[in-house]
């Protein structure tokens, strides 16, 4: 969507919150430990080039993205440090990656022997991580067999350097850790079979790095933490404690564009949910699902002025209202998210309250909104 400058509605970065959080984490790093920024899906939701470009100021040894256009923007933006793409790139494009310096992912047999064709073709080298899948599930190699073949295969292949072999979480933001230890085992055991050695091997998340997991990784992936929250996210739960300092770093804020009063017996936006059973101040907020503040934030509370007032009526997908104290002029500030952990409508607050978790919240966040960003 085309992003609305011209309507007071946007997403606020603290990159100061940004620098401070990756900066606690480098002292949190074990020796030789190395921080690859993980700034997928639009750095979650806060604008990949600026936050990659602030975490290079703070010094990081690399990046990981999602897909491979989200790589080549970083390239475009003139990053040069190691950029890593966690999912699957189909192989027609690792001759691209490849003349962009950009790691793809093996995700399997398939895939590698697919991919070579490409490169043979033109006469690249493409740098690669093996995916080993210790239990999440997703991508990546669960069978013995079959790694023993691609770590052959990939032995003195002039078309591959083995830049590393990695495998994913899927409960290290768990207190339990008993199925987290059969994905480490699985993964020592999987380690143990390669003909071929990998320059970083690495499984850490934040969640593994900052909850202080016991495990090896020559790289963490810093993803969750880069933006001050805890990776700690299951709403039934409280969270575990970080050893890491986070400050969020995301704001999410805009104005009232109308303000009114309301009589006994008036609704409130479609279906008229909300019925007013006196006279009723309500106001007007012009931002709704296309933003990506979904319906299910219907009874939220917002902070308007210095009142926390909540969504009346549903939310539509370009506006929502709020029953207010008292009259306030047009223009007051409404904040959706705050970035004060402790205020009532800080991020993980308003995931909770749509149970979800806050990855989701922040991901959903439209272009439409205009990111800004602050330093000091
Ligand atoms: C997204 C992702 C990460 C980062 O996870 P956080 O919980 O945000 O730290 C790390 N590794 C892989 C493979 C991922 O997909």
């Amino acid at each position: 969507m085309v992003p609305g400058i011209h309507r007071p509605a946007s997403v606020n970065v603290n990159l100061d919150a940004i620098k401070e959080n990756i900066r606690n984490e480098k002292k949190n790093l074990k020796d030789g430990q190395k921080l690859f920024a993980v700034v997928k899906a639009n750095a979650y939701g806060h604008g990949a080039v600026r936050v990659a470009k602030a975490a290079l100021e703070v010094g990081v040894a690399g990046f990981c993205v999602a897909i491979l256009d989200e790589a080549l923007q970083l390239r475009r933006a003139d990053i040069v440090k190691p950029i890593l793409v966690l999912g699957v790139v189909s192989p027609e494009y690792a001759p691209i990656a490849a003349a962009n310096d950009i790691s793809l992912t093996i995700p399997n047999l398939e895939w590698l022997k697919e991919a070579e064709k490409y490169l043979e073709k033109e006469h690249l080298q493409l740098k690669v991580h093996i995916g080993i899948d210790s239990g999440m599930g997703r991508i990546g190699f669960n069978e013995d067999e079959d790694l023993i073949e691609a770590s052959n295969y990939l032995k003195d292949n002039p078309n591959f350097f083995v830049e590393g072999m990695f495998a994913h979480f899927a409960s290290a933001d768990s207190a339990d850790d008993t199925y987290f230890k059969h994905q480490v085992e699985k993964f020592n055991h999987m380690k143990s079979l390669l003909t071929v050695k990998p320059k970083w091997i690495h499984v850490d998340n934040t969640a593994a790095s900052v909850f202080g997991k016991d495990v090896k990784s020559d790289i963490v992936r810093f993803g969750i933490g880069i933006y001050g929250l805890n990776p700690s996210s299951n709403p039934a739960s409280s969270d575990l404690n970080s050893q890491v300092k986070l400050t969020p770093a995301l704001s999410f804020v805009s104005e009232l564009t109308h303000v009114k009063t309301i009589h006994k017996g008036d609704g409130v936006s479609y279906g008229s949910t909300f019925v007013a059973d006196k006279d009723t101040i309500i106001g007007t907020v012009p931002v709704g699902y296309a933003d990506g503040w979904i319906r299910k934030f219907q009874g939220f509370k917002v902070k308007v002025g210095n009142s926390y007032c909540p969504i009346v009526g549903r939310i539509c997908m370009d506006q929502f209202m709020v029953e207010l104290p008292e009259k306030m002029p047009i223009g007051t500030k409404v904040t959706i998210i705050s970035d004060n952990p402790n205020d009532p409508n800080n991020i993980k607050a308003a995931a909770d309250y749509v149970d979800t978790i806050h990855y989701e919240v922040a991901c959903l966040l439209d272009d439409r909104l205009p990111r800004k960003y602050f330093e000091k």
